[in-house]
């Protein structure tokens, strides 16, 4: 499973090379290329101060790059017990409703939004409202090792910018999307025209590229077929190429869904051509979901580089559906993990890791054919000299741990206990670009 490569892209490909912040020496455990899993043992990893890997080696060569790099050898940071892994990517996640987070579980999605989430996001014009519940989802994300998040906001523009503000006070890499959705008999107070929605998105992407934030950027973001007209969703094809935007929406989530959507857009052949005439699906758009997705449109998605955000948690807590993501792979459909805070109920990573698992091992119950999904093949990103250093440093020996460990447990075995076993307490500091954002420094 890979997470999309958004740190990569985000990255500057600035070629100066910069003095050395940090030297650490230990254990860094990330994917590659050809592993899903590499252990380096006994590395040196340098950061410049431009928050970026300047270069990775074996410790046998630390008097040399001490040399080459400038560095003093008694500056190097022994990790001991610890472990590198690299930042966690959410690749779908609703700020605006963290505020119930862990409750509200007991209804479908479509009667679910008209219920909860429509009149909570109703508060968000409300800016002390939105501070208070946006700090809160950027720092328990962080703690959790969210480095990158792709964040739903609402419909309202000031407190979309304000989540931008405080991820980047706080030091996370987001892309933040005001939503757009003018389109709601259920709740009629919480919808725009056309030309507000429009207008507004525009807005909010022009404020928020001209506060030169060094992580966050905007992203399109249409709620989804059902709460958008066919001008709408075309005003926001439009805007994302004219503005060369990441795109983010919903599709194939439910039965219902699926259903109602076929009826709505009866001029289109499927959910998926639905965004596709408005020129909605993009090698940058992420389509949360796709459990009800047929051939013919996985291969659209393929075709076009849409990328799917795999949300277990919240397919199970709504009863939604499931994911195979054996299928998505199959038709080599980029794919990345999501918490769907709050349709999920937990803001961590690790849990959306161990739901992907879950689900496919139900999978496998209902079809001993399907094989199931394992730990190793829950990619993450990678060190690489010239990229960004969005790293975990993982503590599995915290005396608050937890998990136990035993004598001669091997690397992959410990990575494999904090993947299934582990929270918060291990994870012991948290980069996003070099710079040190857990613990906080407040
Ligand atoms: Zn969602």
């Amino acid at each position: 499973m890979r997470f999309l490569p958004f740190a990569a892209s985000m990255t500057s490909n600035n070629e100066t090379v910069s003095d050395i912040a940090r030297v650490y020496r230990g254990t860094f455990v990330h994917s590659t290329q050809n592993a899903a899993v590499e252990i380096l043992k006994d590395t040196v990893l340098g950061v410049d101060t431009e928050g970026r890997i300047a270069f990775i080696g074996a410790a046998a060569e630390v008097a040399k790059l001490a040399e080459t790099w400038g560095f003093r050898i008694s500056d190097v940071r022994h990790l001991g017990p610890r472990f590198f892994m690299p930042g966690l990517v959410d690749t779908h996640i609703h700020a605006s409703q963290y505020s119930y987070t862990g409750t509200a579980l007991d209804l479908p999605l479509l009667k679910w939004l008209e219920t909860y989430t429509f009149p909570t996001e109703v508060n968000y014009k409300d800016l002390d409202f939105a501070q208070d519940v946006y700090t809160k989802v950027v720092k328990r994300t962080l703690r959790n090792g969210t480095t990158t998040a792709c964040y739903f906001a609402t419909i309202y523009t000031d407190s979309s910018l304000l989540l931008g503000e405080i991820a980047d006070k706080y030091g996370q890499r987001a892309l933040v999307g005001k939503v757009c959705m003018d389109a709601n008999n259920a709740v009629p107070l919480y919808k725009e025209t056309v030309d507000h929605s429009t207008k507004e998105t525009n807005r909010f992407i022009g404020e928020l590229l001209k506060r030169k934030y060094a992580l966050v950027r905007p992203i399109v973001t249409p709620r989804f077929a059902l709460s958008c007209t066919p001008p709408l969703l075309s005003h926001l094809g439009e805007i994302a190429k004219n503005n060369d935007l990441h795109i983010q929406s919903h599709i194939s989530e439910n039965k219902e869904e699926v259903a109602l959507v076929k009826k709505q857009f009866s001029d289109s052949e499927s959910y998926a051509e639905v965004y596709h005439k408005h020129n909605l699906l993009t090698d940058k758009t992420v389509m949360a979901h796709g459990c009800y997705l047929t051939d013919s449109e996985l291969e659209l998605f393929r075709k076009t580089g849409t990328a799917i955000s795999h949300c277990p948690n919240s397919n199970i807590s709504l009863c939604s559906g499931m994911l195979d993501v054996r299928r998505v792979l199959k038709h080599k459909v980029k794919l990345g993990l999501g918490t769907d805070v709050a349709g999920g109920y937990s803001p961590s990573m690790l849990d959306a890791i161990r739901r992907a698992l879950d689900t496919s091992k139900v999978l496998n119950i209902q079809d001993a054919e399907h094989k199931t999904l394992t730990f190793e093949e829950e990619r993450t990103g990678n060190f690489q000299v010239g990229k960004d250093f969005d790293a975990l440093l993982i503590n599995p020996l915290v005396p608050d741990s937890p998990f136990d460990m035993f004598p001669n447990e091997s690397t992959k075995g410990v990575l494999e206990k904090f993947l299934n076993l582990g929270d918060d307490r291990n994870i012991e500091e948290v980069y996003v670009a070099g710079r040190k954002v857990i613990p906080f420094q407040e």
